[in-house]
């Protein structure tokens, strides 16, 4: 079988290289062939000799995933569904805004964690991405909008929110976060760079040592009761843990500050006893909070909060001196929202059934 050169980071292409032989300068000319052209054909490569592509062709591919489907939303939201095999699809989505061009992007096809919110969680796990059907993602939005004008880069920000659980696909993730931050890939800056994670403590002091990238924490709880009813994965490391865990990422992380995600679900965690427990919670972690008002999906079981109630909490956050943004909704026509995407997936586990279940109950 041919070797995909997208699954390598510039270190495994020059390992990869050498053992073919060939130069690690090479290996950056690949690579940017690879990522800043948008070239899947090594034949498009002309500054390569052509003894060298041909035999890159005999035995290698720059294999991208395909593409399933891709939307516009009125508001300039674009999405990707690509083929990710057997069946199953995962979603990118591309959020513009005045000062930056945001691409969140998925790492898992469903995910296992179960949070009970979340519409991926809800359809269960089939298998983590490869590192190249992760920068797949960034390849194809890249090359679907290129550069401005004034040639900069339309992506100026990546974000692991799409579906699944970053850190609990580590090694792919962090060859593709590799990929991203390479000046002879996309050249993006750490500090805009964002793994979120629903708080794997081990995975988060790994990620410090290895890739520390900004780091946004799906918080969504004030104390630990609540927070093992809607994210299971509390049980394991609890609210005290994950605090310790967030200090601890902090002497690395290229920000001074964790993002906070909280799911603004009604009666649940949006109440002003909840907002008063986060201040409180979180005073030994610099931070800032980013309120996310629920993005329904049939039978989820929740409510979005009042706009009324999401003011309230916003207000005593910052009245704490906290930062606090409220995440606006985007691409509300086609779906792209936070928790929305649900791409194609063929659970392996019994999860939907489970699910199923209840509903019917
Ligand atoms: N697994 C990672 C990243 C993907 S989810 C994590 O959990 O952090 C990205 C963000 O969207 C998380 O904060 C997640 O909790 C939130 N989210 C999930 N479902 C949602 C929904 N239905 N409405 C609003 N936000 C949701
Ligand atoms: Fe997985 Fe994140 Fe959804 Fe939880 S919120 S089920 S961790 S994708």
């Amino acid at each position: 079988m041919k070797t995909n050169l997208l699954n390598f980071d510039l270190n495994g292409l020059t390992e990869h290289f050498s053992q073919m032989g060939e130069k690690p300068f090479r290996a950056k000319q690949v690579m940017r062939w690879m990522h800043q052209s948008g070239a899947s054909d090594f034949d498009e490569m002309t500054d390569l000799a052509k003894s060298l592509r041909t035999k890159l062709n005999a035995e290698a591919c720059i294999q991208v995933p395909e593409l399933m489907m891709s939307q516009e939303s009125s508001d300039g939201t674009r999405k990707w569904l690509l083929d990710v095999g057997t069946g199953n699809g995962v979603e990118t989505v591309f959020i513009p805004e005045a000062e930056r061009g945001t691409l969140c992007i998925s790492s898992q096809v469903g995910c296992a964690l179960e949070c009970t919110f979340c519409s991926t969680g809800r359809q269960g796990f089939n298998r983590n991405l490869t590192a190249s059907e992760i920068i797949g993602q960034l390849w194809w939005a890249n090359k679907a909008m290129g550069v401005t004008p004034k040639n900069e880069r339309v992506i100026s920000n990546v974000v692991m929110m799409g579906m699944g659980e970053p850190l609990a696909n580590f090694d792919n993730v962090v060859t593709a976060l590799s990929i991203m931050l390479d000046d002879h890939g996309y050249g993006l800056s750490r500090r805009r760079v964002t793994v979120s994670t629903s708080g794997m403590v081990p995975q988060m002091d790994r990620l410090k040592e290895v890739m520390p990238v900004a780091l946004a924490v799906s918080l969504h709880a004030s104390n630990d009761a609540v927070r093992d009813t809607i994210v299971p994965l509390n049980k394991k490391y609890p609210l005290k843990e994950l605090m310790a865990a967030c200090q601890r990422y902090l002497v690395k992380a290229p920000r001074d500050f964790i993002t906070f995600e909280y799911v603004m679900l009604d009666g649940v965690n949006d109440l002003a006893k909840h907002a008063y427990e986060l201040i409180d919670l979180v005073k030994d972690v610099p931070c800032k909070f980013n309120l996310i008002p629920f993005n329904p999906f049939p039978n989820s079981g929740y409510e979005r909060s009042s706009n009324e109630n999401i003011r309230i909490f916003k207000d005593i956050l910052q009245q704490a001196g906290f930062v606090v943004t409220v995440r606006k909704t985007r691409g509300d026509d086609i779906d792209a929202a936070c928790g929305q995407l649900a791409g194609q997936v063929q659970d392996k586990t019994r999860r939907q059934q489970k699910w199923q279940q209840l509903i019917v109950d």
